[in-house]
């Protein structure tokens, strides 16, 4: 079983007072919530990341990037090293809007996939095609591209460290979260735009992704394995996602800046 996963990405959004409030608040709602929560995650700018950090309690805390050498003269970039100083569970990779505005390729995001993972941090690879890859049908080759390209970057440690955990997962049947690997399925023209993609869309490049994973690990490692979706989910639609049994949870926005508003999504996932 996969446990359902619901993280927010607060983009470039809040400032240091407001992000306090809203990882306190939102905390303390999930603390006296008397909902079966899904597990919880927060992508945080990386100026707040050491202030949160000591506040974390049920809430996994991630940067929205990271570079894949651990120091260097690389002025204007996080690290690694940075992040396990902070305590952090890991970052984001790849993010539509990083391919989109800072020239994210799928080589930078393999590396660094490899830096997270090797250093036994967390990473959420966000895939996904843009509105003309969807109309031209070709959608289905772009992603597979943005996992292939990707994970050759990764070394066999890695792909070993992401096999037994899946193996561990499995094989105790408790859910050992989260597992070193998140997907998350955005396509680019649903992100900020209102326009969400369908649960049907969504599930069938779901079933899609879970099979390129399979040729690049194996099945069982691919089966444990969350794959989000994430382009303009909201409370008003969440449930249709978060319901399918090919959806392993949501990566949002938006709607995720309110505190009430991502507390409601994050208690819709047991309806
Ligand atoms: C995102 O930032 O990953 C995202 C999906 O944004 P939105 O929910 O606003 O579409």
């Amino acid at each position: 079983m996969r446990k359902k996963y619901v993280v927010g990405n607060w983009k470039m959004f809040k400032t240091s007072e407001t992000a306090l409030n809203y990882f306190s608040d939102l905390q303390n709602k999930l603390r006296d919530s008397t909902t079966v929560l899904p597990d919880i995650g927060i992508c945080s700018p990386a100026v707040f990341l050491q202030e949160l950090s000591p506040l974390k309690r049920s809430v996994h805390l991630y940067a929205q990037n990271v570079h894949w050498e651990p120091e260097g003269a690389f002025t204007g970039e996080i690290s690694t090293q940075m992040l396990l100083g902070c305590n952090i569970t890991g970052s984001l990779v790849a993010h539509s809007e990083r391919r989109q505005y800072f020239n994210e390729t799928n080589l930078s995001a393999g590396k660094k996939l490899n830096a997270l993972l090797s250093q036994n941090l967390q990473a959420i690879y966000c895939v996904g095609e843009s509105l003309q890859e969807r109309e031209s049908g070709e959608f289905n080759n772009i992603i597979e591209t943005q996992l292939k390209d990707a994970f050759i970057q990764c070394s066999q440690e890695v792909k070993n460290h992401i096999q037994t955990s899946a193996k561990e997962h499995n094989s105790t049947q408790i859910s050992v979260h989260p597992q070193p690997l998140s997907i998350a399925y955005e396509p680019v023209w649903a992100i900020g735009t209102g326009k969400a993609a369908t649960v049907k869309d969504a599930h069938d490049v779901h079933q899609f992704i879970r099979k390129v994973l399979s040729e690049i690990f194996d099945h069982e490692t691919a089966n444990s394995i969350r794959i989000l979706y994430g382009g303009s989910v909201k409370a008003s639609n969440a449930v249709e996602y978060l319901s399918d049994d090919k959806i392993d949870g949501a990566l949002i926005g938006g709607a995720s800046l309110n505190p009430d508003d991502f507390f409601k999504i994050c208690c819709l996932t047991n309806l």
